[in-house]
């Protein structure tokens, strides 16, 4: 049966007309009629290969949508640059916010350190960088230290010459925040250039309360207990968020497709769990998995959880400090010829979080981890589009994924706590 589930998901032509489809329609920004677009295709796409109607389950949220960012420097040639607010930034005053810019670099802690007294009343400037790494410095956390230190505004260079702006979530609340914005590498040199600049950053926005929706379905099995598939559908407005995340959505259309029929041969049930403001510190998996009751909870044995799964032919397991979860997978794929890799501190960079901080077995798949010059770079910037993808590298990891899925649904048993 695994061999023909298998086949059945690698040899469709589906995953590729799902994956051009899911791009078709956009960045998906939460919110934006992408966003809905998106959930549109997906709930008619599930019921079609499964017969079974998804669950639309409401998420409400604080929204927020970009109006106009513009970035100027004051002194020297005066130049009007190009910028992109981060997710969630605070509006600037009316008029605009001036000050200095102070230039830290990276953006490591001990940047700030270094430099912590000149930072009051300035506007940061730090780099991104490649996010899929074990040392990488989240951005939340850059924008966390310049709060900390008195800055007044925040900006973000891209780390690729020509690749265009950063964009990403701020990490600021209603409560705390402080204007960001994500640049180019060019428009950094352009500020950096003779000393540090005076700047008017000017950031509009709308914030409102919001309904939005997961998608859940559920391929009942024998017994009373699930294995729960999940991939995130929004993204960013830049590009068409190929890689992250329309990746790891049609892998998981395509293996509820194939394992649909086979249900009723398997101990545990399969569920699909389509989750959107992901990008937003993960708010429509935290819906999800704190609205379970703690019976519910634990009959879900695994969360395996897709996210930007192609873009090399390499994927790693984000194993969330379960260390039985680890052996469990790595001697599956090995078993089919699957060099995984894997990484086992928690990382809180995907829904597999909400699942894991509440004990439940959970791992994010991802490809190009630990490698900085994958196709992975081009996430979060204009750069993710569907060419970065090979259908080999996107057949082999629905492959894996469809492998993995089945082998935890028939187990005789299953615990991986
Ligand atoms: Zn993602």
């Amino acid at each position: 049966m695994i061999e023909d589930i298998v086949e059945k998901v690698v040899g469709s032509n589906n995953l590729a007309r799902d994956f051009a489809a899911i791009c078709d329609t956009g960045g998906r920004f939460a919110g934006s009629d992408s966003e809905q677009a998106a959930r549109d295709y997906l709930s008619d796409r599930l019921e079609e290969a499964t017969g079974i109607a998804p669950t639309h389950a409401p998420v409400d949220y604080l929204g927020w949508s970009r109006g106009d960012s513009v970035l100027e420097r004051l002194d020297g040639a005066g130049a009007s640059l190009p910028c992109v607010s981060l997710v969630r930034s605070p509006a600037t005053p009316d008029g605009g916010l001036v000050a200095e810019l102070i230039d830290i670099g990276r953006g490591t802690e001990q940047n700030f350190v270094v430099r912590a007294a000149e930072i009051e009343g300035r506007i940061v400037l730090v780099r991104h960088e490649y996010m899929f790494a074990t040392g990488t410095v989240h951005r939340r956390r850059k924008y966390q230290w310049a709060m900390d230190r008195g800055a007044v505004g925040f900006l973000i260079a891209c780390h690729l010459p020509g690749a265009g702006p950063v964009t990403g979530s701020s990490g600021a609340t209603p409560e705390r925040g402080i204007p960001a914005a994500g640049i180019s590498a060019e428009t950094a040199k352009a500020l950096t250039a003779d000393g540090p600049a005076k700047v008017r950053l000017r950031i509009e926005t709308d914030e409102a309360p919001r309904r939005t929706a997961n998608l859940v379905l559920d391929l009942p099995g024998t017994g009373p207990e699930w294995i729960v598939l999940s991939a995130h559908i929004d993204g960013h407005h830049l590009a068409e968020s190929a890689i992250d995340n329309a990746t790891g959505l049609a892998a998981a259309l395509s293996v509820a497709a194939a394992m649909a029929p086979n249900m009723g041969r398997l101990a545990r049930g399969l569920r699909i769990a389509l989750f959107t403001v992901e990008e937003w510190a993960l708010a429509g998996s935290v819906v999800y998995v704190d609205g379970l009751s703690d019976a519910q909870r634990s009959a879900i044995k695994l969360n395996l959880n897709l996210d930007s799964i192609a873009g090399s032919p390499n994927l790693t397991a984000l194993t969330s400090g379960f260390p039985k979860l680890e052996a469990w997978l790595l001697t599956r794929a090995r078993a089919r010829g699957h060099a995984l890799g894997a990484h086992r501190p928690m990382m809180a960079n995907s829904d597999h979080y909400n699942f894991a901080r509440q004990g439940i077995p959970a791992v994010r798949l991802v490809a190009g981890f630990d490698e900085p010059e994958s196709e992975l770079k081009y996430v979060l910037t204009p750069g993710d589009t569907r060419d970065k993808v090979t259908a080999d590298d996107l057949r082999r990891a629905a492959g894996l994924t469809a492998a993995l899925a089945v082998e935890a649904c028939r187990a005789d048993e299953l615990e991986l706590r």
